[in-house]
């Protein structure tokens, strides 16, 4: 049975008298969070629904309503055609410039908002390939725990390519290491493309340690951004990376399917040779020319008509990041996390719950796996009863803690309620 605290519209944790009280710190945590009155400017915060998957489908913005209506009445519904000359062709750039000061660390002109990530991607590895002059260059280093579209992505470029894939094989309770790098990448790698915090476990890579192996090796690294991109501070200019991408409808907010970001150091941007010449990525797009010339800069990384719908909802949140800064945002990011393992082993640990994320929060993004074998059946009902973690094969719960969005009494009341799940089911079996 659940009952609630007084005050408190998230349930207690009743029968647990030894336990430190945990609805009054989750409430002390809020009280003492800088940033906590980001929360309110989102849809759906003042309801009792947990959302704990903000890693994978950030919420809207409450003006994101306001700014898509007054687009399509002022913006779409009254420039029509005209929208494209007075502001829509730059849209690309002015946000991925933003995106790219905000939260890549990266100067002016290295990034644009594109395609989806795997598109993305698939050029940037195609230009990072077609940027490695030597041919015995021949492999492309890759770990087994990638996200699935970046090793099918890569699978497709070496059949097409006839180039041979290296795979470093990932601990899936962390990721890969420097050292792991090192040994791996050799006078036959020409690209490596690892993923900064690991989609399953968390787990943040060493930016500034595997590209300066990488380059050691005389390779070219991308690295994909998807849970780095408003969780973690990034710093992809001072790291030297080459390339990365990443999508925007996660920490960023963008919304489903809106467009990804593609980062590209502006060494490589004279002779970047990305694969899929369209009209927008050629210089003076509107002359209609023959032939097909890249464009000065970044613009040349464009192939056709940018998705500008799906750009409005993510700009919010770039201003919102901007104003915030990625550094209280981290380390928010960070106090949430600490608090989800410290609910785990008070918890969840004593009924057989084991987490896959490192412990120490210098080497982990803003989310926290946990591993019990009954948890694709706990998630099941834990969204039925709108509290919304996601499941990650085998026996996952992916506990994602979104730092604008996310309250410390949401991590308590979704481990709460995680916790009642597994107790009906320990006391059917027993
Ligand atoms: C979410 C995610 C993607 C998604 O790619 P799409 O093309 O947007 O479907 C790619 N890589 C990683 C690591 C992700 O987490």
């Amino acid at each position: 049975m659940t009952t609630s605290a007084p005050g408190s519209k998230f349930p207690n944790l009743a029968g647990l008298p030894d336990l430190p009280d945990f609805a009054a710190r989750a409430r002390e945590l809020d009280a003492n969070d800088p940033l906590a009155g980001y929360r309110e400017l989102f849809v759906g915060t003042d309801t009792p629904l947990g959302y704990l998957d903000g890693n994978s489908l950030g919420r809207p913005l409450k003006r994101t309503a306001e700014e898509i209506n007054r687009f399509i009445h002022e913006a779409w519904g009254g420039r029509l055609i005209r929208g494209w000359d007075e502001e829509w062709l730059e849209l690309p750039e002015a946000i991925g410039g933003q995106l790219g000061r905000a939260v890549l660390g990266a100067a002016a002109g290295q990034t644009v908002i594109a395609d989806s990530t795997t598109v993305v991607l698939y050029k940037i590895v195609r230009a990072a390939l077609a940027a490695v002059k030597d041919p015995r260059r021949t492999e492309i280093l890759l770990d087994t725990d990638n996200f699935p579209t970046d090793r099918y992505l890569v699978e497709g470029i070496a059949e097409e390519l006839r180039l041979t894939l290296r795979w470093i094989d990932a601990d899936p309770a962390s990721g890969v290491t420097e050292g792991q790098v090192r040994e791996a990448a050799g006078p036959a790698t020409a690209v490596v493309l690892l993923s900064h915090v690991a989609y399953r476990s968390g787990y943040l890579a060493d930016m500034r340690g595997i590209t300066a192996a990488a380059h050691e090796a005389g390779a070219l690294m991308v690295w994909d951004l998807c849970h780095s991109a408003g969780s973690v501070e990034l710093a992809v200019d001072e790291c030297d990376v080459d390339f990365a991408a990443g999508c925007t409808y996660k920490y960023l907010n963008g919304g489903p399917g809106s467009p990804a970001f593609a980062y590209v150091n502006r060494r490589h941007l004279p002779d970047l040779h990305q694969p899929i010449w369209g009209w927008m990525g050629r210089r003076d797009a509107f002359e209609m020319c023959p032939g097909y010339e890249p464009a000065e800069g970044i613009r040349r990384f464009l192939s056709g008509t940018p998705a500008i719908f799906g750009m409005i909802a993510m700009k919010g949140t770039l201003d919102l990041i901007e104003e915030a800064g990625m550094g209280p945002i981290r380390a928010k990011a960070t106090k949430l996390t600490e608090f989800a393992f410290e609910l785990h082993d008070a918890l969840l640990a004593p009924l057989g719950v084991e987490p896959a994320t490192p412990r120490n929060p210098e080497l982990r993004g803003s989310h926290v796996t946990l591993n019990h074998p009954s948890f694709r059946d706990v998630t099941a009902a834990l969204w039925d009863l709108d509290v919304i973690p996601d499941f990650r094969a085998p026996h996952g719960i992916r506990i994602g803690l979104s730092p604008l969005s996310t309250s410390f009494s949401e991590v308590l009341h979704g481990v709460a309620a995680i916790r009642e799940q597994l107790l009906q089911r320990l006391s059917v079996e027993g």
